[in-house]
């Protein structure tokens, strides 16, 4: 089910069925809010006392100073507060918590059942830091698939997730998630389809996660920190796979979202003419060059690095060799690309990696994004009106304009001059329901 359908789903539901009988459904009568400022628009004039009106979890006004509410409507009053979008994270993991030998062994432990519960658990510390979108950037086992479908049928309450199904790679790519291990158990590991080698397979993979409800097909075209061999951070995928996986994701309808680290993956990704490409930590002068002319997202996932200060502090002998020396590098190396795409001109995205470091801490990536060359207002748009394009949701989501969903938060002070604001999180609105 792609995200157009989900959201037809989601809003029958919240129209036909009375107040509370289901989690995540809009309240039957008007909500009022009072904005002390509202930033409806990020990018254009902040507006002053501003009344925003809810009904069946859509904006239908937004009218200048605090105006009365009619009888019969909820006031929720934020006259102190400065009233934001819902932010977007165009990257997070919601299924799990660790990576590295805690995530291998988690793999091993754990049920499917369990990581689906896992997932609404991080789904809802997502939610309560203000974030009410998400795209889920692949998971082992398809439990954020079924907690996206639960989330847009009102069945729970959470981000609306616009999820990636299992990330495609090679076999001894960085998604594989048998990479590293002993023979014996490798097809234990390696059951998930999500692995392809050659054109053909390559398209065999799309239409796999396609099958089973992929709204975006993410996929490796370079090595990752986080894999246990030491085959280096390049490209590691040839260019008639890379073009198989994107040309035949393009026949659904589905964007493409890229991991790579190495310039010459990240260079094969822009002249596929992917949507985004996601850490690129090693630039080069072509691809800078290449990207500045491209619509091609980048999303910085700079918060990856508090879990490998973290990991380095708990000491490295509990890593694979390879995996320590990477990490290592990681951190140097966090944040220079964002230094050099942005005064490029390179479209960003926000995006975290939130599943490698803790759920729910999503805002300390706009402290990185401004102390690596962003301000916090191109920060901002980055997690609104930017995010909403590339997750193709526009016009739903981003902004405060009547007729879009009413995904609506509130924190204290200007965040447009503190972007440390974020992590106070006063108020949230997910889709006309007040987050609890
Ligand atoms: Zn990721």
């Amino acid at each position: 089910m792609g995200p157009e359908t989900k959201r037809r789903i989601a809003t029958g539901l919240a129209t036909g069925l009375a107040a509370g009988l289901l989690a995540g459904t809009a309240l039957a009568e008007p909500q009022v809010i009072h904005a002390g400022r509202l930033v409806a628009v990020p990018g254009e004039d902040v507006r002053g006392p501003s009344t925003i009106t809810v009904d069946n979890g859509r904006i239908v006004s937004v009218v200048d100073g605090l105006q009365p509410a009619p009888a019969g409507a909820t006031l929720i009053d934020l006259s102190d507060k400065t009233v934001l979008p819902g932010l977007i994270d165009s990257h997070v993991h919601l299924a799990s918590d660790t990576t590295g030998n805690a995530g291998l062994i988690e793999d091993m432990v754990r049920s499917d059942n369990w990581f689906t519960l896992n997932a609404y658990v991080n789904g809802m510390k997502t939610l309560r830091a203000g974030f009410t979108t998400v795209r889920n950037m692949g998971d082992g086992t398809g439990s954020t698939e079924a907690l996206s479908n639960a989330v847009a049928e009102g069945l729970v309450m959470g981000p609306r997730i616009i999820d990636a199904g299992k990330p495609i790679s090679t076999t001894a790519g960085h998604m594989d998630g048998a990479v590293g291990l002993k023979p014996d158990f490798r097809p234990m590991f390696d059951a998930s389809g999500n692995t392809c080698d050659g054109p053909a397979d390559c398209r065999r993979a799309v239409r796999e996660q396609v099958a089973n409800g992929a709204d975006v097909i993410k996929f490796a075209i370079t090595g990752g920190v986080n894999s246990r061999i030491g085959a280096g951070l390049g490209a590691q995928m040839h260019m008639d796979e890379a073009r198989a996986i994107v040309e035949t994701a393009r026949l659904y309808d589905k964007k493409v979202a890229v991991h790579a680290h190495g310039a010459d993956g990240a260079l094969m990704a822009l002249e596929l003419g992917v949507d985004s490409i996601e850490h690129a930590t090693i630039m080069s002068d072509e691809l800078i060059r290449t990207w500045a002319n491209s619509d091609t997202y980048y999303v910085p996932t700079l918060m990856t690095v508090n879990s490998y200060v973290t990991r380095v502090a708990a000491g490295l002998e509990n890593e694979a060799p390879s995996v320590a020396e990477k990490i290592q590098w990681r951190i140097e190396i966090t944040g220079k690309s964002l230094q050099d795409l942005v005064p490029a001109g390179v479209k960003i995205a926000f995006g975290t990696d939130a599943g490698v470091w803790r759920h729910g801490e999503n805002a300390d990536e706009f402290r990185l994004m401004v102390e690596n060359g962003m301000t916090p207002e191109s920060a901002l748009i980055a997690a609104t009106l930017n995010a909403a394009d590339l997750l193709g949701l526009s016009d739903e989501i981003g902004t405060i304009e009547v007729g879009k969903s009413a995904d609506i938060v509130a924190v204290n002070g200007d965040p447009l001059s503190d972007e440390s604001v974020y992590k106070d999180m006063q108020f949230v609105m997910a889709r006309g329901t007040v987050v609890e």
